[in-house]
């Protein structure tokens, strides 16, 4: 194992209760929490470093997803033929669930838990993982259930091979981690297409038919899966999900779905698209209308995901500390119709701002850097907004934003950017987000 977080030290856990000799190695420190279970099992680890001759003995090793495996000591590895695979790749060979894989570059987290809502509430045994919450692998250590709803990103699939998506979710593919790869747009899109490796025709992919690099995608690229597409368009598909005025219909041959987009627990386009992928999903599995429904409806949404913080004399706060690349940023912006006072930086991995600078000029009046190195910003957006702030803390940037917002408008965190210069994670920049406003 390399990495000593959740999926390390999940894959550590089932492949010692699987009977394997187990070696944990992170170069630096591993939380208590995690430490404390590795104790728990009894799994040899070590901590900042990499003791290379145990590493280079080992038969397979279970690489983190947040290690590159461009990474020269990995490299070496991959080059000799060891396997260098995932925690998820490793954990599917021991369950027999159904697996619901969702993957795309927004949306992830979201349309996961919308999944794994609907089935829930449809009686199914179902878990979740992956991405989000625990691994795929500690899940499982617990035990199997008949499905499981997991959230994979572009860095896991990296690393899968031989696994198979029973039902693959594909989002949409927009610039993100462009750091990873080379700054290759077309290796980014090309990992994210791996969801749909090694599945057959009675395995399903389900994909955002409007999303064009998707569409290009599927031209260039064989999918052996049955395919059902969805779309925000009037499209009348045989099989899959689409807008006709305001309602969502979802076809599945003889058994149609439909719903309005005012029903819809998740407002704005882009849950639109998260909406439909999940009601595909339970369509396919006929989980009863009602109940799709119903769950479609009442879910609550997660945090830091245009949160509504609280409005504060006339001013509208909005968390959305996890829009921590410009696609998902671009939605905050189209979604909000009161001018902005948007709060944006931190750690840039290669951003390409060009596609929201239209939406910026339109309806941002200020720009709140939130970053140690906010120079791109100020480069960028110069021409687009008078005034552009520097900040170093969420209570320096909400203080300035509520200086600067009117009654009636809209300070949103929704930074396109990752978190790590001034804060722990998203999760941290969000509640040191809300914290600052309920200080207000
Ligand atoms: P992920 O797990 O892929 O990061 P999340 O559900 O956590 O996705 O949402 C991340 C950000 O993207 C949030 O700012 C959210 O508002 C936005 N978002 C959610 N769904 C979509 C989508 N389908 N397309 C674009 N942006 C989205």
């Amino acid at each position: 194992m390399l990495g000593g977080g959740e999926s390390g030290t999940g894959a550590a856990v089932l492949a010692k209760k699987k009977g394997f000799e187990v070696f944990l190695s992170d170069k630096g420190k591993i939380k208590d929490k995690y430490k404390r279970v590795l104790k728990k099992f009894e799994i040899d680890f070590e901590e900042l470093k990499h003791s290379l001759r145990i590493i280079n003995s080992a038969d397979e090793i279970i690489l983190s997803p947040g290690i590159p495996r461009y990474v020269p000591f990995i490299k070496d590895l991959i080059d000799k033929g060891v396997p260098v695979i995932s925690e998820i790749e490793f954990a599917a060979r021991f369950s027999s669930a159904k697996l619901i894989c969702i993957s795309g570059s927004n949306g992830k987290t979201t349309t996961t838990l919308l999944v794994y809502h609907i089935l829930k509430a449809a009686g199914l045994d179902v878990a979740v993982a992956g991405n989000v919450g625990d691994s795929f692998a500690m899940r499982l250590a617990e035990k199997d259930h008949d499905f499981f709803v997991l959230e994979i990103s572009s860095f896991q699939l990296d690393s899968m091979f031989a696994f198979k998506a029973d039902f693959a979710i594909l989002l949409n593919i927009t610039p993100d981690h462009l750091d990873r790869y080379g700054n290759k747009f077309e290796n980014y899109a090309l990992s994210k297409f791996r969801i749909t490796r090694n599945q057959t025709k009675n395995d399903v992919f389900i994909y955002n038919a409007d999303d064009e690099t998707i569409g290009k995608l599927l031209e260039t690229q064989k999918v052996n899966a049955t395919i059902i597409p969805f779309s925000l368009e009037d499209k009348a598909f045989d099989r899959g999900a689409f807008l006709k005025g305001n309602k969502i219909i979802i076809n599945n041959y003889k058994n149609n779905f439909t719903m309005t987009l005012e029903q819809l627990a998740l407002q704005g386009r882009h849950n639109t698209y998260n909406s439909m992928a999940a009601g595909v999903q339970a369509k396919l599995l006929e989980i009863r209308n009602e109940t799709v429904k119903q769950s479609l409806s009442d879910f609550q949404n997660v945090s830091h995901r245009l949160e509504y913080v609280s409005s504060v004399h006339g001013i509208t706060f909005i968390n959305d500390s996890k829009a921590t690349n410009v696609n998902s940023t671009w939605y905050a912006l189209e979604h909000y119709n009161k001018p902005i006072v948007w709060i944006a930086g931190g750690v840039d991995k290669g951003n390409e701002y060009e596609s929201i600078k239209e939406l910026v000029k339109q309806k941002v009046k200020a720009i709140i850097c939130l970053g140690l190195d906010n120079s791109k910003l100020h480069e960028e957006f110069g021409g687009c907004v008078d005034l552009i702030i520097d900040t170093e803390s969420a209570m320096d940037a909400v203080v300035t934003a509520y200086q600067l917002a009117k009654k009636g408008e809209i300070v949103l965190l929704s930074p396109a950017c990752a978190s790590f210069d001034l804060f722990e994670s998203f999760e941290d920049r969000g509640n040191q987000f809300k914290a600052a406003v309920n200080a207000l």
